[in-house]
């Protein structure tokens, strides 16, 4: 199993990254974690096809983390005819703000092949290749009057185990950092640099049993020398990948 970090900024664009999105290769198959850089344009400059793509999840429906889907899921619709996947994202509102969109251009927005849906308490995926459950988390618990919802993913293929906590709340306000965390071994951990300090990260990841730690999302300014300084100070790794780093799981 490859990740591949797409794009690895915190909110805005940079010179040499795009905003937040992972994919996930198995077996020839790709799953995107969130979608916040220009996704199409780079399966295409890499080599890799639209009719791959298995399953899109998106985290939470910030713009930094999705707005590439739009394009995405009107090109699988109507261009690329050999794709058959599904986007979930936390609210069936945002669905229907795809929707919209893609009718707005003129072209189709429904269709059997390329479906849209929420997470509902009881969603796991399971296609036989890759296993994802999304667990409901609080980044935007700091603002009570925020529609937003916000997931983690806990992810499992080829016998590996990976946890994508994605965005937190401030300072990890209301505890927020998923509790799977702590149970079992873990292969690779992603989780972000932006809503907390390095040493409030590293009180929350310290006693996790985990092989490599992945540090996206950072907030260049604040973080990346804290981070950087937990590098060789624990058993796991600590990785700060940039825009096209790989790591083999
Ligand atoms: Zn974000
Ligand atoms: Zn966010």
């Amino acid at each position: 199993m490859k990740l591949t970090f797409l794009g690895t900024a915190c909110g805005f664009p940079e010179k040499d990254r795009h905003c937040t999105c992972m994919l996930l290769e198995t077996q020839g198959r790709l799953y995107l974690v969130d979608a916040g850089a220009p996704v199409v344009d780079i399966l295409a400059q890499t080599g890799r096809k639209v009719e791959a793509v298995k399953g899109v999840f998106l985290s939470h429906f910030h713009f930094d983390h999705c707005v590439g889907v739009l394009q995405l899921m009107d090109l699988a619709m109507n261009y690329y005819r050999g794709s058959e996947f599904n986007l979930y994202t936390p609210q069936q509102h945002e669905v229907l703000a795809i929707k919209g969109m893609i009718a707005a251009s003129g072209a189709q927005c429904e269709s059997e092949r390329v479906k849209m849906l929420a997470y509902n308490e009881n969603l796991v995926f399971d296609d036989g290749y890759l296993k994802l459950i999304p667990i409901q988390t609080r980044h935007t618990c700091n603002n009570p009057a925020s529609i937003i919802k916000s997931y983690a993913f806990y992810v499992e293929t080829e016998g590996k185990r990976l946890l994508f906590t994605n965005d937190m709340s401030m300072h990890f306000m209301g505890d927020d950092f998923p509790k799977i965390a702590y149970e079992g071994h873990f292969d690779l951990v992603v989780t972000e640099g932006a809503h907390f300090t390095a040493a409030e990260l590293e009180e929350k990841v310290s006693t996790i049993d985990m092989d490599v730690l992945a540090v996206t999302h950072v907030n260049m300014d604040e973080n990346y020398e804290g981070l950087k300084a937990m590098q060789g100070r624990y058993d796991f790794q600590v990785v700060l990948p940039k825009d096209g780093d790989e790591i083999e799981v």
